[in-house]
């Protein structure tokens, strides 16, 4: 065994559908190909978004489609305490700051500006926040731009103060953002190789600006094109993407190879399971997905 890990961390919002499978398959297909391993974990941590019973709907599809996880499956709402200490090291740093803004206010101060409507103006940067009431926490950005290399779409560069600003880490609700959440999962589970929708693309550089102030390491990163439905939007839970025919399992996995532009033979559309994996093994090439 390498050590290679890689991972594919579903959130339980829905059944899987085609455009998760295929982030699935990509990122187990290349973990495998490097004789590493690959991780579950649910991303349960938005608590408001997450669907009873969806968990397991999922876990269960990807067993009966011939996935196998190393490892227990992580589950992000039983870890909420060591999001909780990477904010704390990074109050620690002065790295963060309470913020009391509300969203509409922001929104019109934007507006007014002509700014990006998701760029936060730094307003608490410097103001004394009473922490009693009501407050997120953003973590401050650098002037200058960050790049990380994506196998599959070049050198990606941004600079998040003109992107986004101050972003938030911890929400007024007291939810961790998706950004810190999934900086400590894949660093708390040695993850090497994140594989995964380019739908998250842009928000890689905050996430590595993330990795820095905590002195993490960083992964290396391979975005796959987005499957989209017919109106050219991204295939997603809240797009209302159907949920996978699991009575047809090789056709699926068909699909979603095909869409990974690997060109499976038509033969296999109907072949057996261990069949269509067996092709697999031998002609999986991720830059073949390469745009
Ligand atoms: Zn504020």
């Amino acid at each position: 065994m390498s050590d290679y890990c890689g991972r594919f961390a579903p959130s339980p919002t829905g059944d899987l559908h085609l455009g998760s499978l295929v982030a699935a398959l990509a990122s187990y297909a290349e973990a495998k190909k490097q004789q590493g391993r690959w991780l579950l974990r649910i991303e349960d941590i938005d608590m408001p978004r997450t669907e009873a019973g969806a968990d397991q709907r999922i876990i269960d599809a990807l067993a009966q489609f011939g996935f196998v996880w190393d490892g227990d499956i992580r589950y992000q709402s039983q870890h909420i305490s060591e999001y909780q200490a990477a904010l704390e090291q990074l109050k620690q740093q002065d790295r963060v700051y309470p913020c009391a803004c509300k969203r509409k206010p922001l929104r019109r101060y934007n507006e007014a500006k002509q700014l990006p409507l998701g760029l936060y103006p730094g307003f608490c940067r410097h103001a004394r926040i009473d922490t009693d009431k009501p407050h997120s926490w953003r973590i401050k950005v650098p002037q200058i731009p960050l790049t990380f290399q994506d196998s599959l779409c070049g050198a990606q560069t941004e600079n998040l103060s003109q992107s986004c600003g101050d972003f938030i880490l911890k929400r007024t609700d007291k939810l961790f953002s998706y950004q810190l959440a999934v900086v400590v999962d894949d660093a708390a589970q040695a993850v090497t190789d994140i594989i995964r929708g380019q739908d998250l693309l842009d928000s890689t550089n905050r996430q590595q600006h993330i990795q820095q102030c905590l002195e993490i390491p960083e992964p290396r990163y391979a975005h796959i094109p987005l499957v989209k439905d017919n109106r050219g939007r991204k295939l997603s839970k809240q797009n209302h993407a159907p949920a996978l025919d699991l009575t047809k399992p090789t056709l699926c996995l068909w699909q979603a190879l095909d869409y990974l532009r690997q060109s499976p033979p038509e033969s296999l559309k109907t072949a057996s399971l261990d069949t269509i994996w067996q092709w697999l093994w031998q002609h999986w090439d991720i830059n073949k997905c390469k745009t």
